[in-house]
């Protein structure tokens, strides 16, 4: 109720109502709502005469800039679909969406008019140049646009009175955590509804000004983050990739009331900052002393909270830090934590409303998380069979997480069904062991992966990367991390070895690619044995 049909009113609305409200910031440059709306309908008639057509994949290769934002607005005002793909995925990630999503265009966004400074994407432009794409000057900077796709059909339109919520506005593929990334489907109404409820969450007003370094070519950046703060009237500052200097700085001269991020994000702050109490010097709480004023919002989701990078990034912002948890085939928001009633513990909250969640099997107090509600994707696109196996007849979406719930109906995440190790027929969660691991100071991050060893049972192989400030000796380190863990979990649940990495495989996200990892596990195993 309330919604509009399609995601591009949602800057019509705006430039209608307020045309001088500031919509977007890049770099010095401001965007009003009344400048972005104009944008989107040159944007889409330029689109027409590139000849993409109602019902087309258009697929956007970019970092958080105008154009990104104006072509994916632009391609659902003409019923075309935006295939969102971020500038920083390999060439063969590029050319692997380009071929499932069959694209009729590809536009490269690599350059911004705001300078080269802010939002620049050499990588768009070398896929760009890779694909025979050719360079022009548009209203934003440059962009490249890749050659016609003859071949390319375009899919049926929605018609009638559920327009909103069969029509696909967007096709975002996942993470790729667990293996091959699919291709999500969301409809108009979806991200919408997504957009409509963070917003009201989060008591967000056109005087709000939010930070936008989440990658609007993935769900929790676009629809969360970009729709839901316009869907408000208020204003995105546009950043094309994390940078803690860059958000110290917006932090200290923008006045930003919102801050929406992942997990690594906080750490990486907390990395260059200090942690509070930890001897970090004048300078470091100088710093800090100003850094959260303005804000009033601070979120984390899309990764699992580590309680104790919760507390530290809560000391030095000065306020609670909100959790949220998702995925991409729930346009992400599945729940989250209540405003006006943060938490001590990393709860994911509650089922944002509109929302209902289950836990199977329900006798038990933690099972496999169901979610249904106007969040739930239309499909995976091309996989029908994939499509019938995630989403019953009812329409409940089988969230492939396991998660328990308390009492009064917060939600925990317990960790991923396919992530569990069954070892000697015990039952062990990644998450469990990663958050023991994580609280050593020498541990920046940590990565648990199951490997099968003869007989199918599997051992459990820790990855970690090492906190420079404390790693010791290797050798040293490694029989504390053992210790460490003997002394918080079971035996089972310690692992076979521990295995430090400079740094963890992780997507634009900051998402730990832990397919890469459970492959690795698995080589180093055979590479083992075949020297024995
Ligand atoms: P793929 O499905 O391709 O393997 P992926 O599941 O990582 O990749 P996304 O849709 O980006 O792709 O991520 C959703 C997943 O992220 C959820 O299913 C859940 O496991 C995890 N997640 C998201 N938010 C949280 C959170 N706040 N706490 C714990 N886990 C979370
Ligand atoms: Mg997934």
């Amino acid at each position: 109720a309330g919604l509009p049909p399609r995601i591009s009113d949602i800057p019509r609305r705006w430039a209608e109502r307020a045309p001088h409200a500031p919509a977007l910031r890049e770099g010095e440059r401001v965007w009003t709502y009344g400048e972005l709306a104009a944008a989107v309908d040159a944007t889409a008639q330029r689109l027409r005469e590139l000849g993409v057509r109602p019902g087309d994949r258009l697929m956007v290769v970019a970092e958080n800039c105008v154009a990104q934002i104006a072509l994916i607005f632009a391609a659902a005002s003409m019923d075309a679909w935006a295939v969102n793909a971020n500038s920083r995925l390999s060439a063969r990630e590029i050319a692997q969406f380009r071929e499932h999503s069959g694209a009729r265009r590809v536009i490269y966004c690599c350059g911004s008019a705001a300078g080269a400074a802010t939002a620049a994407s050499p990588e768009a432009a070398a896929h760009g140049e890779r694909d025979g794409a050719q360079r022009e000057s548009w209203l934003f900077g440059e962009w490249m646009i890749g050659p016609l796709n003859e071949a390319a059909q375009p899919e049926p339109v929605a018609a009638g009175a559920d327009f909103s919520a069969r029509q696909p506005a967007a096709l975002i593929y996942t993470t790729g955590t667990t293996g091959q990334s699919k291709g999500v489907m969301l409809s108009h109404r979806n991200l919408l509804f997504v957009a409509a409820v963070s917003s009201t969450l989060r008591g967000l007003t056109p005087a709000d000004r939010a930070y936008g370094v989440l990658p609007i070519s993935h769900v929790y950046g676009l629809a969360s983050v970009m729709l839901g703060t316009l869907y408000a009237g208020a204003c995105l500052h546009l950043q094309p990739r994390f940078n803690a200097d860059a958000l110290l700085r917006a932090l200290r001269e923008d006045q930003l009331t919102i801050l929406q991020g992942v997990p690594a994000m906080y750490a990486r702050l907390l990395e260059i900052l200090g942690q509070p109490g930890a001897g970090a010097g004048a300078d470091g709480a100088a710093r800090r002393e100003t850094l959260g004023a303005s804000l009033r919002f601070i979120y984390a989701g899309g990764s699992p909270l580590d309680p104790v990078l919760k507390r530290q990034a809560e000391a030095l912002l000065g306020q609670p830090l909100h959790n949220g948890y998702g995925m991409t085939e729930s346009s992400p928001t599945i729940s989250q934590t209540r405003l006006d009633a943060p938490r001590g513990d990393t709860s994911v909250g509650y089922a944002i409303p509109g929302v209902e969640t289950r836990i199977v099997p329900a006798q038990d107090a933690t099972g496999e998380l169901w979610v249904r509600g106007p969040n739930v994707m239309l499909g995976y696109y091309k996989e029908p069979s994939l499509t019938a196996a995630a989403i019953d007849a009812d329409g409940w979406l089988n969230t492939g997480d396991v998660a328990r719930q308390d009492a009064d109906g917060a939600l925990f995440i317990v960790g991923r069904s396919k992530e569990l190790i069954i070892r000697s027929g015990f039952n062990v969660y990644p998450l469990e062991v990663e958050t023991v691991l994580n609280a050593h100071p020498a541990v920046a991050q940590s990565a648990v992966v199951g490997r099968t060893v003869a007989g199918g049972d599997e051992e459990v192989i820790a990855y970690v990367e090492l906190d420079p400030r404390h790693a010791g000796q290797p050798e040293v380190l490694e029989g504390e991390l053992h210790a460490h863990l003997a002394a918080a979990l079971a035996p089972y649940k310690c692992p076979a070895e521990i295995i430090p990495m400079p740094s963890l495989p992780a997507a634009a996200t900051g998402k730990i690619l832990k397919s890469q990892l459970r492959t690795l596990a698995q080589q180093a195993a055979q590479t083992k044995e075949t020297k024995q």
